[in-house]
């Protein structure tokens, strides 16, 4: 048999004992449950580990079984989710929750092409499940993977173009870890995370230093589109009244679908009312500035609008922005104080 000239005899085998040694523990890594290793890859998609850690285990308490959370309402799945951000992973899994119970009988899917069939998997997270949930080889390539592997193999090829991507392809299985791939992969993402790190990596404590070709490892991975950010204004409305809180219920075709926000107007129909205050957050490609109102009188009824009770605003999903000015303002000024 002709040896890949990519492969790098020794290299996952090192790279796994460093893991054993030195490999954080967190909850999903401890772990075989199909469904647990489903949720963190979603939660961890556009979470990061300290945030997705200080809400993973309440979830999981809370949705043990894809059944309990295909039996769940989606307001009581969206609640769950606030602080997480894009919604539309949590409706995702939970249709996902709800094709294992209904197409497969509670049973999670064991094969590539019918865990992928289910709604939000896609290659990535079918590759992650077969991997850390049955051992199965396949390739995880993520953005500390790919950093890693231009570095080792010192390749200034942009990651994001298509040779870019067949290239790490490759060598991604070229050096894959055959006989314990549930290990290897977990090790490649912790060396990305921990220690090949953007910028500077730290080399000295590298474990697979010794096959490692970069000479200027700060200056890879090379891209070849940055990601620019676009500014973003809105102008919304604060009602509120003796019976409650105005709020918008976002139609099914919005980003937030099924979630609650405060109610936006054009910008000529808010200006001439009193401004309360300023608020910027980012949201994926977007930094936005929400310009907020107070709406003396009644505004022309809305089918998406209704005054909310206060009291019932804790239970309701909520953007997490829209949640933090609520609770701030209605601290600052109770409902019996409204103007
Ligand atoms: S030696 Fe340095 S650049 Fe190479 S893989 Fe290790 S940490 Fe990354």
């Amino acid at each position: 048999m002709t040896r890949n000239p990519e492969a790098l005899p020794g290299f996952a085998e090192k790279l796994v004992a460093w893991f054993q040694r030195h490999g954080r523990r967190y909850p999903w890594r401890e772990t075989t449950d199909p469904w647990a290793i489903l949720v963190s890859e979603v939660m961890l998609q556009q979470t990061t580990i300290p945030t997705a850690l200080g809400r993973y285990g309440e979830w999981m308490r809370r949705f043990p079984t894809p059944a309990a959370l295909a039996n769940a309402g989606e307001q009581e799945a969206l609640r769950s989710w606030e602080g997480l951000g894009y919604y539309r992973r949590v409706r995702a899994l939970q249709a996902a929750a709800r094709a294992v119970a209904e197409r497969h009988g509670g049973n999670f899917p064991r094969e590539e092409e019918t865990l992928r069939a289910l709604p939000g998997v896609g290659e990535y997270t079918a590759a992650a499940v077969l991997s850390f949930a049955y051992n199965t080889p396949a390739t995880l390539i993520d953005a500390n993977v790919a950093r890693v592997l231009a570095r080792i193999y010192n390749d200034a090829t942009p990651i994001d173009t298509t040779e870019g991507k067949r290239t790490l392809r490759r060598r991604a299985e070229a050096l894959l870890h055959r006989d314990n791939p549930r290990a290897y992969n977990s090790a490649l993402m912790e060396l990305g995370q921990t220690c090949c790190t953007p910028g500077t990596p730290n080399c000295r404590d590298c474990p697979v230093r010794d096959y490692c070709r970069a000479k200027e490892p700060a200056a890879l991975p090379v891209k070849k589109r940055e990601r620019t950010i676009s500014a973003l204004e809105r102008w919304d409305i604060w009602r509120l009244t003796e019976e409650g809180l105005l709020l918008e219920l976002q139609p099914p075709e919005a980003r937030h679908a099924g979630m609650y926000r405060l109610p936006q107007r054009p910008r000529e129909a808010v200006e001439a009312l009193p401004h309360i205050c300023d608020q910027t957050y980012s949201i994926t490609r977007y930094r936005v500035t929400r310009h907020l109102h107070r709406a003396l009188k009644p505004l022309p009824p809305r089918e998406t609008e209704q005054i909310i009770p206060v009291s019932r605003l804790e239970e309701l999903p909520l953007a997490s922005p829209d949640r933090k000015l609520i609770r701030s303002l209605l601290a600052q000024e109770p409902p019996g104080q409204t103007r």
